[in-house]
């Protein structure tokens, strides 16, 4: 049967090696890098421009975006973005005709160990505040 075990001597070069190099791991998060410019990190929702047209909703392979329809008629709506079903695809982004969506790569530390903080709601905050409570949460 073939010996797998490295000589003593390689093993010990080694282990001096790595005694007297810099680790190349870093201390995180007490030492933070930013993400690169083009990193998918969290979705937000600018609603300006949005139609609500719901091709976004639709396109979502994870069912991760509900819109809201408070008034269609003023441009009342709102995203309510379940970033713990979201494959961070962007998908939606690119497929948005009005660039409402986008994902931002500041913010992309979103473990919890509750499951409320994955559950986001995107809009005015008035309209936020009056069907926050009426939406039934089916999860
Ligand atoms: S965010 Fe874009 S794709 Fe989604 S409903 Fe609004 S306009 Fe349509
Ligand atoms: S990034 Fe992908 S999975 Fe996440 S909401 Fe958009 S389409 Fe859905």
């Amino acid at each position: 049967m073939k010996k797998l075990s490295l000589p003593i001597g390689v093993m010990m070069t080694d282990v001096l090696k790595a005694f007297f190099s810099k680790p190349v791991t870093r201390r995180y998060p007490f030492e933070r890098r930013e993400a690169p410019e083009r990193f998918r990190g969290k979705l937000v929702w600018d609603l300006t421009n949005c139609t609500g047209c719901q091709l976004c909703v639709r396109d979502c392979p994870a069912g991760a975006l509900e819109l809201v329809v408070v008034d269609k008629a003023t441009k009342h709506f709102i995203m309510r973005f379940h970033a713990d079903r979201c494959t961070y695809c962007s998908q939606c982004v690119m497929n948005c005709r009005f660039k409402c969506l986008a994902q931002v790569n500041e913010e992309w530390e979103l473990a919890s160990v509750s499951k409320e903080p994955f559950t986001i709601y995107y809009g005015r905050s008035e309209d936020v505040d009056a069907v926050r409570g009426i939406i039934v949460d089916d999860e």
